[in-house]
């Protein structure tokens, strides 16, 4: 009979192992290790972050302008009429009589509490886009003919309302107490960039729709790019400065 060594022990009689724990340098290693991915990264994310929010604002520009050209196709050829200050829904105290270019769009697009209104990258929900209006202004219209668009792809029909005094505190300098429905820009520049008092929606400028419904993202005002007179290129305080003459 062969008795067993009792040197030698079963896999079972093995007493098990604590892992061995890391030790402070070990653990601050990683540590370093994490932080510094994430230093690397997260500028990355952030950016890609804000060049999709670009890009869903620019699509939504361009329904708001495919909308304002089934308008014009339905209205002798002109775009929706701005006004004054309009609240939605209408009654509330800052309210105007009289519609607003939103609700003008209302069977073409959506109603004016829609997220289409709502440029992704403003911190809370509100209406961000404008209606140029300016120069129908100064020729005592209320709503541009299409016809009389000749810079088609250099027109600024819409875009990002940057103008502090449209937003309310503390997003803004405003004091009304609702949001207007018909931001339109005949008495105030709302496409301001920061060396005109505004400040930039997105990181890399504010959206600008065109008559031809393309979409581009301007840091400051681009006089070989844009316009607000429709046959001749003028900024905004041009336009304004240039009055009744700039027809
Ligand atoms: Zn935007």
């Amino acid at each position: 009979m062969i008795l067993p060594d009792p040197q030698l022990r079963s896999p079972s009689d093995a007493t098990p192992r604590c892992p061995r724990a890391f030790s402070l340098v070990e653990l601050l290693v990683v540590i370093g290790i994490i932080v510094l991915l994430a230093t690397i990264l997260m500028p990355a994310l952030r950016h890609a972050r804000e060049s999709a929010l670009r890009v869903k604002c620019a699509a939504q520009l361009q329904q708001i302008g495919q909308a304002l050209l089934h308008y014009a196709n339905d209205n002798k050829g002109c775009l929706p009429a701005f006004s004054g200050w309009h609240t939605w829904p209408a009654g509330l105290p800052d309210d105007s009589q009289g519609p607003a270019w939103t609700i003008e769009l209302m069977p073409y697009l959506a109603d004016p509490d829609s997220p289409l209104y709502h440029c992704p990258s403003f911190p809370v929900p509100c209406r961000n886009y404008l209606l140029s209006s300016l120069w129908a202004s100064l020729n005592d219209q209320h709503a541009v003919r299409l016809s009389a668009i000749t810079l088609t792809s250099r027109f600024i029909l819409s875009g990002d309302v940057t103008a502090l005094s449209v937003y309310p505190r503390p997003y803004g300098t405003g004091n009304y107490t609702s949001m207007d429905s018909d931001l339109s820009d005949e008495a105030t520049d709302l496409l301001a960039f920061p060396e005109d008092g505004g400040f930039l929606m997105h990181r890399g400028g504010n959206n600008v729709l065109f008559e031809d419904l393309h979409v581009d993202a301007f840091p400051r005002f681009d006089p070989d790019a844009m316009s607000f007179h429709p046959k001749c290129p003028l900024s905004w305080p041009a336009l304004k400065a240039a009055g009744p003459d700039a027809k």
